[in-house]
């Protein structure tokens, strides 16, 4: 039987150790251990790597921690607009939805859009007129409500900057989520989801929705889901990037992921990390920034949870 593992993340960014308090650690973990064991549950039961890591992503959503479903940030207009992506690595397939709101899960809207629709990739209103399409009930303000990052917003409401919600030195809140897992069979997938950044206007779109940038998978190659400044990460064209290292340098998953954030994004200014599988079941989890909250499990007996570098 083929080495079956996933990696999920949190999100990479500043995080300063003294502000984290240990109650506020021990939440962190244990969402990201619910989330963890829940993918690798599926995994363990046969099931495919696009299953496993639609399941870690939603509950990575439903948590408030994290910068995506629930806990997603504001907008320059006060509102939520999410972003998401999910890639099977056997079929090539894809799904993403950007500019929504009101949808508990994204990352299942995604899976819709690459199940349900002809198409790859659905924004704003559109996007939702398909989630209707398809009976999605849709969550009020209230659900989205979350204090901390209602201050986060308010503190930049009226200027012009834009920020990741993990950049701030206050606190260590934050988080765009995503998972990359391998199957029994050796099939890999990638999904990931994010509320973007903080006071965001114009319909700014981050990389997290999109395919090759933010989040890709490839059976040739690797699955990749990304979390940081999401437009260095387009520019870098981040995680095919990573594939691409693998296929035409022939690089292993870890010399690869590391050039890619060790180098390659950070010579054009870009702070945050990835996380990555191909289909031995390895796992790399490399950032360049503080911490990036993250954690692997494979049916090797290894498991780790961790925040900081
Ligand atoms: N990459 C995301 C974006 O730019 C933000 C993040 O990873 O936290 O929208």
């Amino acid at each position: 039987m083929n080495t079956f593992s996933i990696a999920i993340h949190g999100g990479a960014g500043t995080l300063v150790k003294g502000m984290m308090t240990p109650e506020l650690e021990a939440k962190y973990r244990s969402d990201l251990k619910a989330a963890l064991d829940q993918g690798y549950a599926i995994l363990n039961e046969g099931g495919t790597a696009v299953d496993a890591v639609e399941v870690a992503v939603k509950i990575l959503e439903n948590s408030p921690l994290f910068n995506a479903g629930k806990g997603s940030v504001f907008t320059a207009s006060e509102s939520h607009e999410m972003d998401a992506s999910i890639m099977d690595g056997k079929t090539l397939n894809a799904g993403a939805v950007s500019l929504i709101s009101g949808i508990k899960n994204p990352v299942s809207l995604a899976r819709d859009v690459m199940e349900k629709s002809e198409h790859v990739f659905l924004a704003g209103e559109g996007a939702m007129q398909f989630a209707k399409e398809l009976n999605y009930t849709l969550e009020s303000d209230a659900y989205f409500f979350d204090k901390f990052r209602h201050q986060q917003w308010l503190e930049i409401k009226d200027t012009d900057s834009f920020q990741l919600d993990h950049s701030t030195k206050k606190d260590s809140k934050f988080g765009t989520v995503g998972a990359v897992a391998c199957d029994q069979n050796g099939n890999i997938a990638a999904a990931t989801s994010t509320g973007g950044m903080t006071n965001k206007k114009w319909g700014r779109v981050g990389d997290s929705p999109m395919i090759g940038a933010g989040n890709y998978a490839n059976n040739n190659t690797c699955a990749i889901s990304c979390t940081g400044s999401g437009e260095f990460f387009i520019r870098g064209v981040v995680a095919y990037d990573v594939a691409c290292l693998m296929e035409h340098k022939g690089m292993s998953l870890k010399a690869a992921s590391e050039e890619v954030i060790n180098k390659r994004i950070l010579d054009i200014g870009g702070d945050g990390g990835l996380i990555a599988v191909d289909t031995k079941g390895n796992i790399e989890m490399p950032f360049n920034t503080e911490g990036m909250y993250r954690a692997s499990k494979t049916s090797k007996g290894e498991e780790e949870i961790s925040i900081y570098s």
